[in-house]
């Protein structure tokens, strides 16, 4: 029986329920009244729930299609404006003891080399990162209770905060990894992470346990529970995500969005962020062998619709799509992006022989982050380094509340303005600089309050003097 606010996986992520969102979306697909009004939701900033939303992604007509796209953009531009946060990802061990079938680092894969970082390596690792400018990490690693227990794990954590080379830091960690108990998520929430990160991999319960046929991760209640366990442990921003092209995306998108509303409902608050990555080719691992990979279409549809459906959660794409495919979606909602990622155990400090091949998934966007960055400012965008909210501890709901209010963008464009002037400062190449310097220029006038304005104004001079860390 369907209810948001159980605590139990099968009733807040309820199959039934699902399958009737489904039918009645398809018997709504060209009820062009209901779509319109569900359009005119929309954009009254509300959000949708998952049956709205999911009509509209049901819905085949051209020019509603448009509408929303349109609509996506413009709740980007009035959320977001046009900066997109950076962050890498940190793969710390692959060893793992789950049998997760479209991702190489299932137990049974006995030829991908197997890999765990010691201190001194995630050190020269995050010294490599922080060189190339990087403030914001996402920490990865296999569930494996006796190579990576979570004690490793927070140590991890404690060296990379501690580290300070040159001008760098990293000032938020992100955290993905398995699902735990409440008592190690208390144990992350006092290590001072920033998002817990857990993709749900599928919402479909019979093909989440065919793709998960052994170990830990095979009980499907525990996995999807997680959340509500993290959230008892004391983290407030949690992140949720799918695998697409494992399952049907339109079951996909439905349970996705009837989580986001589970947690906002038990919770008070709702996903932080929305992760949307697609299965990807790497080293035992076809995606062709998965029936229900989606076109770039349809990937874009999808964003469009997350943007407009929790207009306030973060939406976050990876370099596993192609420059082509992220400048798209970027502009359709994606707030976060990663840059010159390495999906493998290390490979930030010195590139890992093709012999030892540790990689999770085949990156497709290679370039630099000087040049990612470049290519945004392009564009128009403005790469943010910020990690200002968790360190003010804006987290959780006095995060969403801010958000909710419009407040936050008094923070979010300075601080971005301010993050990105250090990158200039101190990473980025001539080229790439004096583009930066004119945004920034043109982009100060944009900060509607005058005091806001001002202060930012002096901290930017104070960066080109060699001060760092200015923050609203
Ligand atoms: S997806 Fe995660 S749990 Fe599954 S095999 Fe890969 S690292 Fe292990
Ligand atoms: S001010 Fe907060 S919401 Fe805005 S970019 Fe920084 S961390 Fe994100």
């Amino acid at each position: 029986m369907y209810n948001p606010k159980s605590l139990k996986a099968e009733e807040f992520i309820d199959d039934d329920e699902i399958k009737e969102t489904l039918a009645y979306a398809d018997a709504n697909k060209d009820n062009f009244e209901l779509i319109d009004s569900i359009l005119e939701k929309a954009k009254r900033l509300k959000g949708l729930s998952h049956r709205e939303a999911s009509v509209l992604l049901a819905c085949e007509d051209a020019d509603r299609i448009e509408k929303m796209y349109a609509l996506a953009e413009q709740i980007k531009k009035d959320f977001y404006g046009n900066r997109i946060v950076m962050f890498a990802p940190l793969y710390s061990s692959n060893y793992c003891i789950n049998g997760c079938k479209y991702c190489p680092y299932h137990i049974a894969n006995k030829h991908i080399a197997r890999k765990k970082l010691t201190q001194e390596e995630i050190r020269k690792e995050v010294i490599a990162l922080q060189d190339m400018g990087h403030k914001r990490l996402a920490i990865e690693a296999g569930e494996d209770p006796q190579n990576n227990p979570i004690e490793y794990i927070l140590e991890c954590i404690k060296t990379i905060y501690s580290i300070k080379h040159k001008n760098g830091a990293i000032r938020r960690v992100n955290v993905n990894i398995a699902a735990t108990t409440v008592e190690e998520y208390r144990m992350l929430a006092d290590a001072g992470i920033g998002t817990y990160i857990l993709f749900q991999e599928t919402y479909n319960k019979k093909s989440y346990e065919e793709l998960h046929p052994y170990g830990p991760k095979s009980n499907y209640a525990y996995h999807t529970e997680a959340m509500d366990r993290a959230m008892e442990g004391g983290i407030d921003d949690v992140g949720l995500g799918v695998l697409f092209g494992l399952e049907l995306y339109r079951y996909e998108f439905a349970g996705l969005l009837m989580h986001a509303e589970h947690l906002e409902a038990v919770h008070g608050v709702g996903p932080h962020t929305i992760s949307v990555p697609r299965v990807k080719h790497a080293d035992d691992i076809d995606p062709d062998t998965f029936d229900n990979g989606i076109d770039d279409d349809t990937f874009a549809k999808i964003c469009a619709l997350i943007r407009i459906s929790v207009p306030y959660t973060g939406m976050i794409i990876s370099t596993r799509e192609s420059q082509q495919v992220r400048e798209k979606v970027i502009r359709l909602g994606v707030s976060q992006i990663s840059g010159a990622s390495r999906t493998s155990v290390g490979g930030y400090y010195e590139p890992e022989p093709e012999e030892e091949n540790s990689e999770q998934f085949d990156v497709s966007d290679k370039r630099t982050l000087d040049e990612v960055v470049k290519w945004l400012m392009e564009l128009g965008y403005i790469p943010s380094f910020c990690t200002a909210c968790y360190r003010e501890g804006r987290t959780g709901d006095r995060f969403m509340s801010l958000c909710k209010s419009g407040q936050i963008q008094n923070c979010c464009h300075p601080n971005a303005l301010m993050t990105l002037k250090e990158f200039l400062c101190d990473y980025a190449s001539e080229d790439t600089r004096k583009i930066g310097e004119a945004l920034i220029d043109a982009e100060l006038a944009n900060i509607p309050r005058e005091k806001v304005r001002e202060v930012c104004r002096e901290n930017l001079m104070n960066i080109e003097k060699g001060m760092r860390d200015f923050r609203f």
